[in-house]
């Protein structure tokens, strides 16, 4: 079928001619570089969304007055596309990511973007910059959709007018350390999110609360930090970008999804994964006193966080107040390493994708210019 006859939105094509072909820098790093085009779409109350359009990425300009620059009502989304190795642009799992984006929207009283949609919008954006996806291993095209609210209006109340927009970043490991275990602090000194607040929502307040905590901890040789539950202190909730999974002798646990912790689909993927390799994976409240009477005892075989940008990253040492817990001497364990194999494996179709979690992007032979 002609592409044109399925497109849910009639995008406005603005393309620039590339200096072909793309070159890659040598460190990607994560959120460093980014691509030719954006895709941009606006809101209003009378038209809904509307002026879909694909065009060359440059600065914005913008009121000074624009209300999300002051009152925060925005949000966003994380996802990547990745080559098969039959060289087929694939896109893991954007419905689920939609979906994120529009309970968050709701939260956020942002509208709603059409799941189809949002799919559509990105599939042609990707089939534009389809060179732009790095091959390398542990390397992705990051996505970033994003909402905000633009009325040039001082005073809080939601905004009547929106814009959408994706940006693409080709990105490596996510962490300095690149795949190696890391390092992360346990901080009660401050919190990310609350239960009832915004833990559930990808939105900027939840990063800007980590900032000082996780600032203060890079300054102490930590690469991260873990954030209990912010009413009474004790429970594990997350790390601020990745969910958390500890391996015990019987069981791998993840904290239950109480109202503080993002909603991870890459922990969704994982609990999925790990319950078809017949693991016992419990979602649960899991707390410090725990964690620690359990290691105590040598129960505590792995520690691994979940995310997009981080996919699997394996937890070395954990430290709170004075209790330092080394797990498994620092090294890789072996669920985690296979976790991460065969995710990124998965990602890049090498391994049966059974869950229908490989969005192929349908790509046209002749670039619409
Ligand atoms: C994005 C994010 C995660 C990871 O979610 P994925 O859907 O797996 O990428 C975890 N915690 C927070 C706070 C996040 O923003």
């Amino acid at each position: 079928m002609e592409r044109k006859d399925i497109l849910m939105l009639k995008i406005d094509y603005q393309l620039v001619k590339r200096s072909t072909p793309v070159v890659f820098p040598k460190n990607l790093g994560f959120g460093n570089y980014f691509t030719d085009h954006i895709f941009e779409m606006d809101y209003n109350e009378q038209a809904g969304w509307h002026n879909p359009v694909i065009k060359p990425l440059s600065q914005m300009s913008m009121h000074p007055a624009t209300m999300f620059i002051h009152y925060g009502q925005a949000i966003f989304e994380g996802l990547k596309a990745f080559y098969t190795g039959d060289d087929k642009p694939v896109i893991f799992r954007p419905e689920r990511h939609f979906q994120r984006l529009n309970n968050s929207a709701r939260r956020m009283c942002i509208p709603e973007i059409k799941i189809e949609d949002a799919v559509c919008a990105l599939e042609e954006l990707i089939a534009i910059e389809k060179e732009w996806i790095p091959r390398g291993e542990g390397e992705a095209l990051y996505i970033r959709p994003f909402v905000f609210g633009v009325d040039p209006v001082l005073g809080v109340k939601p905004a009547n007018n929106y814009k959408f927009l994706i940006i693409l970043s080709p990105v490596g490991a996510y962490y300095p350390e690149g795949f190696k275990p890391i390092k992360i602090l346990i901080q009660d000194d401050f919190v990310r999110a609350v239960r009832k607040g915004l833990g559930e929502c990808k939105t900027p307040a939840n990063y800007a609360s980590s900032l000082l905590g996780t600032e203060l901890a890079k300054k102490a040789g930590f690469t991260q930090v873990l954030w209990l539950d912010a009413v009474e202190l004790k429970y594990i909730e997350e790390v601020g970008t990745m969910n958390i999974f500890v391996r015990f002798k019987d069981e791998i646990v993840t904290p239950q999804l109480t109202g503080g912790i993002l909603p991870g689909v890459t922990r969704a993927s994982v609990i999925d994964i790990l319950k078809e390799w017949n693991m016992n994976v419990v979602e649960r409240r899991l707390s410090l006193d725990e964690l620690f009477e359990e290691y105590k005892k040598g129960n505590v075989l792995e520690v691994f966080g979940t995310g997009t940008a981080a996919i699997i990253t394996v937890v070395g040492l954990l430290k709170y107040k004075d209790n330092t817990l080394m797990i498994n001497d620092g090294e890789s364990g072996e669920v985690a390493l296979r976790l991460f194999d065969h995710i990124t494996k998965l990602q890049r179709a090498a391994v049966e994708d059974t869950h229908n979690w490989l969005h192929y992007v349908p790509v046209k032979e002749e670039v619409l210019v």
